[in-house]
């Protein structure tokens, strides 16, 4: 029963409210401005309860529970929106992928579904007869691995550039590799880059070059500067209105494709400091809808500087977070930059590379402890991971182990046994991309053989039973943000394409899954008190999916369809 002191608090408040906000009084005092109900929710609370109804009022949770127990909630305003079969969740955050990055691959060639060199030549072709002379043209998402057919010329196991130049040899191209960890560019884009006979190789990267000492047009995860220098300068002298509205034009792109996707939050693993001016001015037109987690991609002298201005937490309504830093250990595994303690199978005496030299990440670090940033490092490799956990303890050893830092692992992917508790006790969040195993799949075992892939590759299962907690992405646009996807990947490992399970005992449970697209995507973001899960007071990102994908039999999962996003109360999709 309520006290009276309690009731003459509510009236005072409600009266408080009723004569600031005569607006309110129309669309009527606690009425929702949205209910969706008759349905089920996974609320991804403490429990793993389900409800049946959500009231919404302006962005946040009214109340959430009984579909009986909503109704009161219901004005002559109020919309009302039945599932009718279809399941809410929490919305889905996808922890890791490049946002900018995204809206560009959109924009470019797609290479991801070829499946021959022959047939990305062709696709070249074409593009260069549509473009002027010495136009660009930027391609991502070949990988050698995945083609049906022999390769007419190769080095290392790459392609050589000849056909490529001859398919365009007025337009300089770039294609990126899938990984991102290498590219391969046509003679012009290698003239345009003035790489003569004494180029120096930049540090952590590596220039392919054949028996006879040519370029085979391969650049390798830092030499892939070489070449995107001379594309920066010839965006650079495009005038500067042109360049911008490129810029918003990825952006809102982006923006709108992965809303569609049912994600509500994404964590950009790596934006410039100009991308953030542009998305501040973009969030405070409110012309975005996806909340963005951003970690700073630059180096060190241009963001340290920068690291109190920069700092930002849930501006824009909870749209804009900056509070995080990415940086490099190693290279991926496609590629063998991935660090490993021993030599890559396929390519005896190399055992990968590191991408920063380690001071350079020392000193980050310490930027990065002494500014409140948590930093967000990509290692692929055994040893890359290794050393990754080595830095991390020694910087929380000089500033403190009680604080709550919450420091990653990008990838995480290739673990030795014995650093799996080193990463509990650090309380290091593991920050994997679940499609990455069934993807890399075709690969893994041809680079680290049987042993190390069936111990240390992937290993959810045994970072969960260690404590780990793992939150999900796809690192987009190395792999479709689809989140469906990726679910799947998670619950099978399986690829949503076809193909076996990849050490099946390692996947994750439905519950599990779910946990690492919510609430530990909005922990690992240090917002697990605002999002992540479907409560009262927290924000109303919910998506609602066609299928119940906790339920259905494994291979229904990939037909389910988002039908609403919903962020802060809006619907920012609607499937037609
Ligand atoms: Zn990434």
């Amino acid at each position: 029963m309520k006290s009276l002191y309690s009731y003459i608090l509510t009236n005072i408040f409600l009266i408080v409210i009723i004569s600031c906000s005569p607006a309110e009084k129309s669309k009527g005092g606690d009425f929702a401005d949205m209910i969706i109900t008759n349905g089920k929710i996974y609320t991804a609370d403490d429990q793993f309860s389900i409800a049946e109804a959500i009231a919404i009022k302006a962005d946040s949770i009214l109340y959430i529970g009984a579909a009986d127990s909503v109704k009161k909630f219901t004005g002559s305003s109020t919309k009302v929106i039945d599932l009718n079969g279809n399941i809410a969740v929490p919305g889905l955050i996808d922890s890791h992928l490049h946002f900018f990055g995204y809206g560009l691959a959109k924009q470019r060639l797609d290479l991801t579904k070829t499946k021959s060199w022959d047939e990305i030549t062709y696709l070249v072709a074409a593009a260069a007869a549509k473009r002027k002379p010495g136009e660009w043209i930027i391609g991502r998402g070949w990988h050698q691995e995945k083609w049906h057919s022999a390769l007419p010329e190769s080095f290392e196991g790459y392609p050589t550039n000849r056909l490529l130049s001859d398919a365009s040899p007025n337009n300089p191209v770039i294609l990126t590799h899938a990984s991102g960890h290498a590219i391969i560019a046509n003679k012009k884009a290698i003239y345009l880059a003035k790489l003569g006979d004494s180029v120096t190789v930049p540090e952590g990267g590596r220039i392919i070059c054949d028996s006879t000492g040519a370029m085979t047009g391969v650049f390798e995860e830092e030499a892939e500067m070489l070449i995107f220098k001379a594309y920066e300068e010839y965006l650079l002298n495009l005038d500067p209105e042109t360049r911008k509205s490129a810029d918003v034009k990825t952006i809102m792109l982006a923006d709108s494709l992965l809303v569609s996707m049912g994600l509500t939050t994404v964590h950009d693993a790596g934006a410039g400091l100009k991308t953030i001016d542009l998305l501040k001015e973009l969030h405070g037109f409110g012309r975005l809808n996806i909340r963005q987690y951003i970690m700073l991609g630059e180096e060190n002298n241009l963001i340290i500087p920068e690291l109190k201005k920069y700092y930002m937490v849930g501006a824009y309504d909870d749209h804009l977070t900056v509070r995080a830093i990415k940086r490099y250990m190693d290279g991926a595994l496609g590629s063998r930059g991935a660090l490993m303690f021993e030599e890559y199978n396929d390519l005896p005496g190399h055992s990968g590379l590191r991408a920063i030299p380690a001071d350079s990440l020392r000193e980050i670090a310490d930027a990065a402890a002494k500014n409140g940033y948590q930093i967000c490092i990509h290692a692929i490799g055994d040893r890359g991971n290794s050393e990754t956990i080595d830095l991390y303890q020694s910087v929380f050893n000089l500033y403190g182990k009680e604080k709550d830092y919450r420091w990653r692992i990008e990838h995480a992917q290739h673990l030795s046994r014995e650093d799996i508790p080193r990463i509990f006790e650090n309380r290091i969040i593991a920050s994997m991309q679940t499609i990455h195993a069934p993807s890399d799949a075709p690969f893994v075992i041809k680079r680290l053989g049987d042993r190390r892939a069936s111990s240390g590759a992937y290993v959810w299962r045994d970072l969960i039973k260690n404590g780990v907690l793992i939150c999900n992405g796809t690192d987009a646009p190395v792999e479709s943000p689809d989140p469906i996807r990726n679910f799947y990947a998670a619950v099978t490992r399986k690829h949503p394409d076809g193909g076996k399970a990849f050490f099946p005992a390692q996947k994750m449970t439905r519950e599990e899954a779910l946990l690492s697209y919510t609430k530990n995507g909005a922990y690992a973001g240090f917002e697990e008190n605002i999002k992540g899960s479907l409560e009262t007071g927290k924000l109303a990102d919910i998506t609602i999916l066609s299928k119940d994908i906790m339920s259905v039999p494994d291979e229904d999962i990939l037909s389910a369809e988002v039908v609403y996003t919903i962020i802060g109360g809006r619907i920012v999709y609607k499937k037609k």
